[in-house]
């Protein structure tokens, strides 16, 4: 049990080996974590009066948890999205609710490069070719030399500018698309900026970097993909339903586009029969960008110091609901 005026933290679940980083930040300010047994709705409930914060990874966070969290400042999230957690509820309360968008930038960004790359230098054809027995260079050509080709970035956000200098490492002329953000923060990266249609024509390798919105789904599609060359390789590390996959499909079935990288998909894991499996000029990673242990130990360091912050009395980064800090039972404004 935590002693009187300790700040309590619970942690709904967590998925990696063990809450030291945590325990560490909360220990230096005299605060303490419960961690929720199974981190069911119920039990979640039974723990809510508890806790000062509320620290989660998959488990709901319910609106009735909220109702009975009655200490509760914030709900900090492990991770981008936040739809386990009911942020109409938090906000009715004066609960700021905030996550984590910056903690696979590097992972990410290489995770694209390394698709462009094994797709440039035909490196998965050459590895089934050796497996089998083989040994024969000629299974992958033609193979362009790849500095001085041109990389289209899709969405100029946080990763697909850590994309660029690492393309331009190698030699890539950079162009990009985003027109919700300055294009000077494109040329200050020496990246050209350019619209839609003029990047699909260019490209040699088109990344894509944007959210899943109404505006992006299946803004890859058949009429996108008919206008890329026949030569140029599709990466797509965000998210799966920015492509029209069954477009994608039958565009390398027949040889419209070269090539695709994929580590997202629209539904994961893609059907066993999804033809996207088992195309020879398809490489395919399981949702696995974000992943290094570096990466979990920042999201693990960033959630908790959202929390330690309030607890110090000042306002953490990344509120989802920032409109609670002006309402009037904002329980962060009467700490
Ligand atoms: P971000 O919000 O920092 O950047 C996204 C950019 O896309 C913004 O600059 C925005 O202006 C731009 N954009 C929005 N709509 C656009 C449109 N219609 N056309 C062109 N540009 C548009 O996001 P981020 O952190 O860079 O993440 C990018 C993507 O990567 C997201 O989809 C995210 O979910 C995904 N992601 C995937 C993994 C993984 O493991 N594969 C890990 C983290 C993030």
């Amino acid at each position: 049990m935590s002693s009187k005026g300790t700040h309590r933290v619970l942690v709904t679940d967590y998925a990696w080996p063990s809450l030291d980083i945590e325990r560490e930040a909360l220990g230096k300010i005299g605060a303490e974590l419960a961690v929720a047994p199974t981190g069911q709705d119920e039990e979640l409930q039974g723990l809510a009066p508890e806790a000062d914060a509320i620290l989660t990874n998959w488990k709901l966070v319910s609106g009735k948890t909220i109702a009975k969290a009655s200490k509760c400042v914030i709900v900090s999230r492990y991770g981008v999205g936040v739809d386990n957690i009911d942020v109409e509820a938090a906000t009715a309360h004066g609960i700021v609710v905030t996550n984590v968008p910056d903690y696979c930038m590097d992972e990410v960004s290489t995770e694209a490069m390394a698709l462009l790359l094994c797709g440039a230098r035909r490196t998965m054809v050459y590895d089934l070719l050796v497996r089998a027995g083989g040994w024969d260079m000629r299974a992958g050509i033609p193979l362009p030399r790849l500095w001085g080709l041109t990389l289209g970035i899709i969405g100029f956000g946080r990763i697909g500018r850590e994309v660029a200098p690492k393309a331009q490492a190698f030699g890539l002329r950079v162009i990009a698309y985003d027109p919700y953000i300055d294009q000077q923060e494109m040329v200050k990266k020496n990246v050209t900026p350019t619209d839609f249609d003029t990047l699909l024509r260019e490209s040699d390798f088109i990344t894509l970097h944007t959210p899943l919105t109404p505006e992006t789904t299946k803004m890859i599609g058949e009429k996108a993909l008919g206008k890329m060359k026949p030569t140029a390789w599709l990466i797509n590390t965000a998210r799966g339903g920015v492509v029209d996959t069954e477009a994608l499909a039958v565009a390398l079935q027949k040889g419209r586009i070269a090539g695709a990288g994929l580590d997202v998909m629209p539904q994961e894991p893609p059907a066993v029969n999804d033809p996207l499996r088992y195309l020879p000029n398809v490489i395919m990673t399981p949702h696995s960008a974000f992943y290094s242990e570096g990466s979990l130990q920042e999201l693990q360091a960033k959630a908790v110091k959202r929390i330690v912050d309030v607890f110090a009395g000042k306002t953490p980064e990344h509120i989802i609901n920032p409109a609670v800090l002006k309402q009037q039972n904002c329980r962060l404004n009467r700490r």
